[in-house]
């Protein structure tokens, strides 16, 4: 009797455990994707995409018909969403199976939408790329308000102002005060950006040194470089090492120019000394799988360990966004 009720209770034992493993399958590593754009799906903007389009940029003539901006002749396209709870199903979706946490900026409707829906994985951004956007007070009235925890995506080189304008100075003072990390985009925009696209673009206002003015005003402001500058690396190493809070993420250059070129970027990034400084991004737009398609940039880099490949995806930035890892578990 006493070695049946043994044996009863060892297979209760077995038997509850076997229950547990199977209700929580092991979640996957956490991951943080700090370039995230929350808008609204534009039919017109909602075309097929194939990554590493800007692998051939031919030029043109001003009086010829432009080819196409995105390159669309690859076997399986990357499809748009086609409304904005397409998208947001999908998003929320990949980032719950991916166990994903977002840093996202964009339209204020879909962003509060995304964030109500999974509260624990958005992280708000704002970002004011012009003093004619909003006026200080009414910036710094939205950073207090405790929604939003990131200022971005700020993007001055696309009205064509330096970040050190000082017209925006007092939008970065506010930052610097409230404890507020700061991403701003510097770097490339795509193909013909400042000749077909956006006229006020300009590819030198993109240069990471046009920071150094702005950290020296700012000495306390933790600054994220988006896109990482690319292409201009020499500088980008520089900056970051006489800047000892400066990061950058690998953010929209990873899914648009050669692979090849990408790699070589990052290698020298990481072979310079600042795996600890590079955050994983995405650039996220209206193709969801977009996601998967960045990840495997990082997942196929066999010239990165385990270690480094996990600091980019997940430590780097719990430590910039100065996070709780044990909630993310
Ligand atoms: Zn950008």
């Amino acid at each position: 009797m006493k070695n049946t009720l043994l044996l009863l209770a060892c297979l209760i034992g077995l038997i509850t455990s076997l229950r547990g493993q199977s209700t929580s399958p092991r979640r996957p590593l956490p991951i943080i994707d700090v370039h995230v754009h929350a808008m609204k799906v534009n039919p017109s903007f909602a075309v097929e995409m194939c990554p590493w389009f800007l692998r051939d940029m031919p030029g043109g003539d001003p009086n010829q018909q432009m080819r196409a901006f995105l390159n669309t002749e690859c076997a399986e396209p990357l499809q748009p969403a086609k409304s904005d709870q397409e998208m947001q199903t999908a998003v929320l979706n990949t980032m719950e199976r991916l166990n994903m946490t977002i840093v996202a900026f964009g339209d204020p409707v879909i962003l509060r939408k995304w964030k109500k829906a999974a509260p624990g994985r958005v992280i708000a951004g704002i970002g004011v790329s012009s003093p004619k956007e909003m006026t200080v007070q009414a910036f710094t009235d939205s950073l207090s308000s405790g929604f939003y925890q990131v200022m971005g995506e700020v993007a001055p080189q696309y009205q064509g102002l330096s970040p050190s304008d000082m017209s925006l100075d007092g939008y970065f003072a506010a930052a610097e005060k409230l404890n507020i990390p700061v991403g701003i985009h510097m770097g490339t925009g795509g193909n013909g950006m400042a000749n077909l696209t956006q006229a006020t673009y300009r590819a030198s206002l993109g240069r990471p040194f046009l920071l150094e003015d702005m950290l020296a005003r700012h000495p306390k402001l933790k600054l994220w470089v988006m896109h990482a500058g690319y292409p201009m690396i020499d500088e980008m190493i520089a900056l970051m090492g006489a800047n000892a809070y400066v990061y950058v993420d690998l953010a929209g250059f990873i899914w648009s120019y050669p692979q090849a070129e990408i790699h070589a970027y990052l290698k020298r990034l990481v072979q310079a000394g600042f795996g600890k400084r590079i955050l994983y991004g995405t650039d996220l737009l209206v193709w969801p799988k977009l996601i998967e398609t960045s990840l495997s940039v990082i997942e196929n880099a066999d010239y990165l360990s385990f270690d480094q490949k996990r600091d980019i995806l997940f430590n780097n930035a719990v430590r910039f966004f100065r996070l709780d890892a044990s909630k993310f578990k």
